[in-house]
């Protein structure tokens, strides 16, 4: 059953909450159902002939929002998203680092950067899903440890992708949120053993997904107990070959319509080569999203994993400066 939705502010009253149902009701919705959370309280509003204008709601006493959630994904309409999860520039969760671990000297040297640029979260993965079998698949388990201690010592924290559900409690252990990749997105089993860490999932639009898969895929998530989900639009498959996806920036601000939770973008997989890194990282922020997740090396062409999207550092330290002077210009929030 399609529902609209109307989200209160915390401080919203029984009055005023009152108040916007009976008026649903004498305007023709067919049930409206109050739910609570966290002292915030979600109006879902059947409106089986589609009379009502939810928008009409925005200016009324207690209102936050409207969303256009359904009942099903309740936990994806609920979520706040908090800014704790800042990262880099306030404001924004903007993740970096390797594609894949590859070396001591490797990571530390782009770790090291990465503070240095004021990031908290770095990505570094250690279970890379590949095309081919042949291809660097990561170096599993103690290069995942490897990886943690280093960062540790530069106060940054690990943001890594697992793709086999055996692996996530050992990895969760380790790292500080749980990457879902593109190919996993509806991997089930493995979003509901993520989601029982409790830890925050960073959680990639499957390549050929609808916008109503992923916010499903994040429900999943979600009511398996993760503490958040941070969604990425990565780039979907299209007929278009001149770059390795099409990054579907209004796909994931339409998203932003329907959910409080944070909306980034991974303009490097999109992209497939540097040179479109940027463009794509500065468009995702125009549009408002609400941060990056980067693949920097300090050697590109040494890079064992994804060489031809890989940012150098310094194109990365530009790119942060950018962000920060384009954000003023826009007046997008604090810089
Ligand atoms: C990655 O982030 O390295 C990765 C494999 O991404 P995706 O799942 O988007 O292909
Ligand atoms: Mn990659």
């Amino acid at each position: 059953m399609k529902m609209k939705s109307i989200l209160f502010h915390t401080g919203a009253t029984d009055y005023q909450i009152e108040a916007v149902r009976r008026s649903l009701m004498t305007v023709g919705a067919a049930n409206v159902t109050t739910m609570s959370s966290g002292g915030r309280t979600i109006m879902l509003v059947d409106d089986p002939t589609g009379v009502i204008d939810i928008d009409e709601y925005l200016n009324a006493p207690g209102v936050e929002t409207t969303l256009q959630a359904d009942e099903k994904n309740r936990h994806v309409a609920l979520a706040e998203s908090s800014g704790i999860y800042d990262s880099g520039i306030e404001g924004l969760t903007i993740i970096a680092g390797p594609c894949g671990i590859e070396t001591e000297e490797q990571v530390t040297t782009i770790f090291s950067r990465m503070a240095t640029e004021g990031l908290r979260y770095v990505r570094a993965g250690a279970y890379k899903p590949r095309t081919s079998p042949h291809d660097y698949q990561g170096p599993g388990p103690d290069g995942l440890e490897m990886a943690t201690e280093i960062a540790r010592d530069y106060g940054l924290q690990i943001v890594s992708e697992v793709i086999d559900p055996r692996d996530v409690e050992f990895a969760s252990r380790h790292i500080a949120m749980i990457q879902i990749g593109t190919r996993s997105m509806q991997n089930f089993a493995l979003l509901k053993e993520a989601g029982r860490r409790g830890l925050p999932v960073l959680l990639k639009r499957g390549m050929s997904a609808t916008i109503e898969e992923w916010i499903g895929a994040a429900e999943h998530v979600l009511a398996a107990g993760a503490e958040t989900v941070i969604f990425c639009e990565r780039g979907i498959r299209t007929f278009e070959t001149s770059t390795r996806n099409t990054l579907d920036l209004l796909g994931a601000v339409a998203l932003k319509e329907r959910t409080k939770l944070r909306v980034i973008a991974d303009p490097s997989h999109a992209a497939g080569r540097r040179s479109l890194v940027v463009p794509g990282a500065l468009g995702a922020i125009a549009a408002g999203l609400d941060g990056l997740l980067l693949e920097v090396h300090h050697d590109p062409a040494s890079a064992r994993s994804d060489a031809a999207q890989a940012l150098p550092l310094e194109d990365f330290s530009y790119l942060m400066q950018t962000i920060k002077n384009l954000r003023e210009v826009l007046r997008l929030s604090v810089v």
